[in-house]
């Protein structure tokens, strides 16, 4: 579990978690990313074994100390030492941890590294991982130094002395109906180059205005999901947010999955009210109501600046992005980067056009792409033949914190695709195989993940959703939706629309994919028909967990009810062919019933076993017999049955079972 998540559940800051966590007596590294799920669970067992500790985090009060005694498990005390290099292959690093390379691979990708076995991994990144599983990574300082004349640690110097400031990166968020669009549209219209060319802009899922000289790039997907599906892929591509919220309705459920989104990527960002022309606007409450999210504004004495807009009337627009410069200015250490090297971007927006085939935005990260560039794009390769400014205008080369819009793909992209530029078409295909491979053994342990446990059933299923909220509570209802032996087993669980790549786990996975609030475009439906992959969409979160309801009922297996109907005592042998007797007996209790499964006992034991073929009281064919009468029996099955044995019937039903969700 990631860190961020636990705290999420726990409603308290990360950092509040961290600092709390070895005042618990766990000791999981500061560093941390994820803990192991047993001790995420011992800590919440220890928090609530603190009544009002949670309270006074949120509080912002003190914590005492040392809360509880050193955790056995997780002392630091027990932790095994691993001597490390610089840099260490995948596979080595496997090696030394003494587990499959596999699981290595997973830890990494759950991180959000993607590493085949072969590449290598700096010593940052194996000491997380190695502390995540118990050890007390260390650095091997002669390793190191030798390292240092390496071809790569070169190029990497290089990069470091030839970075330059590059525009900010701008993402806007808050609640639906505040006005993140017309926010956006606004800024746009401050964009005079468009204007006097008389262009018209398009939305390709980014664009850039020149105000007071500076370049600003802004996202122009309104809505989380854009960005929180970028961010949960490991991308980090704004620089600075905008959280817009309006005067007239204050916080809402949104702002605060924003606020929550924000502070978990540590961007700096920059409160918008906007709605000012409005009546009913009301810019003191909203500050009022940051301030008991712990968002204390300028004027309340905190830090968080706030920008009064009319994106309606174009008010304060200016000044909004004067304040953006403003935190540019402060963060223009970060916002840096090496417009020289091989370009490096994220795709942040991507469909097919009727008339162009597949199109996506890659914004550039790093370096400069060019047309001709030979490129990799999550799952896809290919050369860049065309690419076009948001203006529509064609360009031939984009440098960092440049939208574009590439065209000629040959098949489409998924956002959060992260776009490699190759230097020649072996070095392409080498990545090719190593993606091909990588992905081969994420899914082989997806599937182990899911087979693990004997003598359950399990429905997989990939779940995809617009925002973390409605993935918990999603997730909330399914664990509901479980029995002894059976459960839903999530094979993966992730924001935004569905993509090629969830086709792929689905189909490694045998999950249905469900999607809530998302889409899929046509290329993703054609591979999930070749797959025979299920794609399930819905808006109603009651509707897609009645629907796996309903899959799940599908296959699970039916109860077998037995009934328990009688006995017979065996008081004659009439007749014995090899597979059928005829008996006579006296039912002894319960009834005698035609067509029961029958068990033959002797001194108890059980002897054989056949069916009750037909059954007969005096000469007349009966359907049933009951205690106590004499009776005459076909029993078909292996002829062991001896005069003074008991036949025990039983029947038998099969129950198709049924889950209940609420
Ligand atoms: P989004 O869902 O956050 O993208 O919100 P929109 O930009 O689509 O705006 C929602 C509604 O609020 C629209 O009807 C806008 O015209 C209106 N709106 C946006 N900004 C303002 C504003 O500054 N003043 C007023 N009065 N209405 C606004």
């Amino acid at each position: 579990m990631n860190v961020t998540e636990l705290a999420r559940q726990l409603k308290i800051p990360t950092t509040a978690l961290k600092d709390l966590i070895p005042k618990l007596g766990f000791d999981v590294g500061r560093k941390a990313i994820k803990i192991d799920t047993r001790v995420a669970e011992q800590i919440m067992e220890k928090i609530k074994a603190q009544p009002g500790l949670l309270e006074r985090i949120r509080r912002g009060k003190p914590i005492p100390v040392e809360i509880t005694e050193d955790h056995p498990q997780a002392s630091s005390t027990e932790k095994r030492i691993l001597v490390l290099p610089q840099k260490i292959a995948v596979r080595d690093f496997a090696d030394q941890l003494g587990m499959p390379v596999t699981d290595v691979i997973k830890q990494l990708m759950n991180n959000g590294i993607l590493a085949s076995l072969n590449e290598h991994i700096d010593f940052e990144t194996a000491s997380i991982i190695a502390e995540d599983l118990g050890y007390n990574a260390t650095l091997n300082e002669t390793a190191s130094t030798l390292e240092e004349t390496t071809v790569e640690s070169i190029l990497e110097k290089e990069k470091q002395g030839s970075l330059s400031a590059r525009p900010p990166v701008i993402v806007v968020m808050g609640h639906v109906d505040h006005g993140k669009t017309k926010l956006l549209d606004a800024i746009r219209k401050t964009d005079v180059v468009a204007q006097e060319a008389g262009s018209i802009t398009q939305h390709i899922g980014a664009y850039q205005v020149v105000y007071k000289n500076t370049p600003i790039t802004f996202i122009d997907t309104p809505g989380h999901e854009a960005f929180t599906t970028m961010r949960s892929r490991g991308a980090r591509v704004a620089d600075i947010a905008i959280l817009v919220v309006a005067a007239d309705e204050g916080i809402k459920p949104q702002t605060e999955e924003a606020i929550t989104i924000i502070q978990n990527s540590k961007l700096p960002f920059v409160v918008a009210i906007n709605k000012i022309d409005k009546e009913n606007a009301d810019i003191e409450r909203v500050k009022q109501q940051l301030a008991t999210k712990d968002l204390l504004t300028e004027d309340w004495g905190g830090k968080v600046i706030t920008a009064p807009i009319s994106a309606k009337q174009g008010m304060g627009i200016d000044q909004l992005l004067d304040t953006i410069l403003l935190v540019a200015e402060l963060e223009k250490e970060e916002i840096v980067a090496n417009r020289h090297g091989r370009a490096v971007g994220t795709i942040i927006e991507s469909h097919i056009d009727k008339g162009e085939g597949p199109v996506a935005t890659v914004l550039v990260q790093s370096g400069t792409l060019r047309t001709g560039n030979l490129v990799s794009i999550g799952t896809i390769s290919g050369k860049i033949k065309n690419m076009r400014d948001y203006r529509g205008t064609e360009v031939t080369e984009a440098g960092p914190s440049m939208p574009v819009k590439i065209l000629g793909l040959k098949s489409s992209s998924s956002v959060g695709d992260i776009l490699q530029v190759h230097p020649d078409l072996k070095a392409l295909k080498g990545h090719m195989k190593g993606y091909e491979e990588q992905k081969r053994i994420y899914e082989a342990s997806l599937t182990n993940s899911l087979e693990k446990e004997d003598g359950i059933e399990k429905l997989a299923v990939i779940l995809k959703t617009d925002t973390l909220g409605s993935q918990e509570a999603i997730l909330q209802s399914l664990e509901r939706l479980s029995l002894p032996d059976f459960k839903i087993a999530i094979a993966k669980k992730a924001l935004g629309n569905v993509a090629d790549s969830d086709i792929e786990a689905a189909e490694a996975t045998g999950a249905i994919i469900y999607g809530f609030n998302v889409k899929t475009n046509l290329s993703v439906e054609q591979s999930a028909k070749e797959r025979g992959v299920k794609v399930k969409l819905y808006n109603i979160i009651y509707e897609l967990t009645d629907d796996v309801q309903q899959e799940a009922e599908k296959i699970l297996s039916p109860e077998i009810v037995r009934t328990e109907e009688g006995r017979i005592k065996v008081l004659a042998i009439f007749r014995t062919e090899k597979n059928s007797m005829i008996i006579g007996g006296t039912v002894t209790k319960g009834r005698a019933l035609e067509g029961a499964q029958t068990r033959v006992l002797r001194n108890q034991q059980p002897v054989g076993h056949g069916k009750l073929a037909s059954l007969q009281a005096g000469k007349q064919s009966v359907r049933e017999v009951v205690a106590v009468n004499d009776c005459g029996v076909q029993f078909s099955g292996k002829a062991v049955v001896k005069v003074g044995d008991i036949l025990e019937m039983y029947t038998e039903e099969k129950r198709y079972r049924k889950l209940s969700a609420r």
